[in-house]
């Protein structure tokens, strides 16, 4: 198929981009490189830099007539999405209407998008299953969750069949491709900066959550992993139906678990410090994947922690400076 990856120099879209183009398919990479990495487009995809709110160039770029678009370019901050909720409208949907605009206009029937499993904000009780009721509590997830309901509207009016895959927390590394973001936030890249000893600490947010350790438990995905479910969704996409899965391994971890395996893995020390409680934050959030491993077929290959610990070194490793070296 022709494929357009919106976001494909970023961690998640450049690592599906890579998975497609191995599938055989024809990939063109749109990213404004605001976020993302030149360096982490692929060798074989054709490359377009253009921001997804520059409805002119979104519709330039979509002429060329593509078979379906994995929607992964996002901003994607919990905390700046709190601190600056109005550049999360825009970015996030603002953009994406101006995508599928450009899709209607030139007929592309498919489409998979990059959801989240903040759009069900607090919830009671884990795993979390597709029927729970969305309620984010930041605008990362009100964001995420306007575009879900955008793009159900845009398949009940005009027959596009999309997939939107409600990520839970994405973690590892895939050959070349890794984590870096400018800044790091995210809890295993920055466990392992404190054990390169590129970061004196890694900070725990947060130890009087209701959980075993008083630390928040999130459900850790293998990069890879997460990778193949998107070229399942797209043969799973049907004309008019928007479907949606969530995508985690269904095991949650909590930060001090993930601390104390990294310290296991790499074999060094890694100091932690214990903090507040980082606004936006729930205590847990762990998916129920049966609906995906029932619908798509899909199956985690590498669900261990210690595995998607040990991949992510590995590449941190290789890249102490992420892709900036
Ligand atoms: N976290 C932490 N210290 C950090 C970064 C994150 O304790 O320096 C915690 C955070 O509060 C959350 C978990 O680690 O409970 C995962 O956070 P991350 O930012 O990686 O992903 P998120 O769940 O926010 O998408």
């Amino acid at each position: 198929m022709k494929l357009l990856v919106t976001g494909g120099a970023g961690y998640i879209g450049s690592v599906v981009a890579r998975q497609l183009l191995d599938a055989g398919h024809e990939v063109t990479v749109l990213d404004s490189l605001d976020r993302g990495h030149r360096a982490a487009v692929p060798e074989g995809a054709e490359f377009v830099q253009a921001e997804l709110l520059d409805a002119p160039a979104v519709d330039a770029a979509l002429a060329g007539g593509f078979d379906g678009v994995l929607h992964f370019a996002a901003l994607a901050l919990v905390a700046e999405s709190v601190a600056n909720p109005e550049r999360y409208w825009r970015g996030n949907v603002v953009a994406s209407l101006n995508l599928l605009d450009a899709m209607r206009t030139h007929g592309v029937k498919r489409l998979v998008f990059s959801s989240t499993c903040a759009v069900y904000g607090e919830p009671a009780e884990v795993p979390i299953h597709e029927e729970v009721p969305t309620a984010p509590v930041n605008a990362y997830g009100q964001s995420k969750l306007a575009v879900d309901r955008m793009i159900a509207d845009e398949c009940r009016a005009h027959g596009l069949g999309a997939v939107s895959l409600r990520y839970f927390n994405v973690a590892g590394a895939s050959g070349a491709c890794g984590e870096h973001h400018e800044p790091e936030t995210h809890l295993i890249p920055l466990v392992l900066q404190a054990a390169m000893g590129t970061r004196e600490q890694v900070s725990i947010f947060g130890t009087d959550y209701p959980t075993p350790d008083g630390t928040a438990i999130r459900d850790y995905i293998h990069i890879e992993d997460l990778g193949r479910a998107h070229a399942l969704a797209l043969d799973g996409a049907r004309e008019g139906e928007h479907r949606i899965f969530n995508l985690g391994n269904g095991t949650g971890f909590s930060v001090r678990e993930v601390i104390e395996t990294a310290r296991e893995v790499t074999g060094r020390e890694i100091r932690a410090v214990e903090e507040a409680r980082r606004p936006g934050d729930p205590p847990q959030l762990v998916a129920a994947s049966q609906r995906i491993r029932d619908e798509l077929g899909w199956t985690p290959e590498k669900p261990d922690l210690a595995t998607i610990v040990g991949d992510a070194w590995a590449w941190h490793q290789a890249h102490p400076h992420g892709y900036a070296s």
